[in-house]
């Protein structure tokens, strides 16, 4: 195994850095992105470019109880009220929001459906939030990982989206940074499966 430099800031390879394309969205939320571990290494994801692309977006990574007491503290403690962005029937549509609805902090979860499922399982205190849902999500447009959630965006788009929604905020800047993951993933994949993804977007 090489040991390839990596980058401190976006933990990723320094050939493949993104920091260069990496500048802050202005918003009023606060957004805490809950990593699950296994999700550490997985070059494909989009949590880390989610929050160093985000004026007020912190990274949490962990499962157990003990690794999660620092979020709960300020999910209690800070602002009013948080939200749980994730699926549910009684889920308050984002579109749906307007210029009276108040959120503190949303809470973001960032893994494999069936990771997700086991924090809620694991944690009450993330379940019983209140849910913020998606009633027209515009389609995933990352075709290199296949989608954790059932409606096939990765956290930084279903991130993104919900602010536009909430705050009719900037997001050029996030969907910069996405576009450079995408671009530093297709170049390292066979021409032919280039070929078949480079089309979509940008
Ligand atoms: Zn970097």
């Amino acid at each position: 195994m090489s040991k390839r430099p990596i980058c401190q800031r976006c933990n990723r390879p320094q050939k493949v850095c993104l920091c260069s394309a990496i500048q802050p969205t202005q918003h009023q939320t606060l957004v805490q992105v809950l990593m699950h571990p296994f999700e550490l290494n997985n070059a494909k994801g989009t949590a880390r470019a989610l929050c160093l692309s985000l004026s007020q977006g912190t990274l949490w990574v962990g499962e157990t109880v003990e690794e999660l007491a620092e979020l709960k503290l300020q999910l209690q403690q800070g602002p009013q009220p948080v939200y749980l962005l994730y699926p549910d029937d009684n889920a308050i549509m984002v579109e749906q929001t307007d210029q009276s609805f108040a959120i503190g902090q949303l809470l973001v979860l960032d893994g494999t459906w069936r990771k997700t499922l086991k924090l809620l399982h694991l944690h009450p205190w993330i379940s019983n939030l209140p849910r913020l849902g998606f009633a027209n999500p515009p389609s995933g447009d990352y075709q290199i990982r296949k989608a954790s959630r059932d409606d096939s965006l990765s956290t930084l788009e279903a991130t993104a989206y919900a602010l536009e929604q909430l705050e009719q905020c900037n997001t050029a800047p996030l969907y910069q940074a996405f576009d450079a993951i995408k671009q530093s993933q297709l170049a390292h994949m066979p021409a032919e499966v280039q070929a078949r993804y480079g089309k979509s977007r940008g």
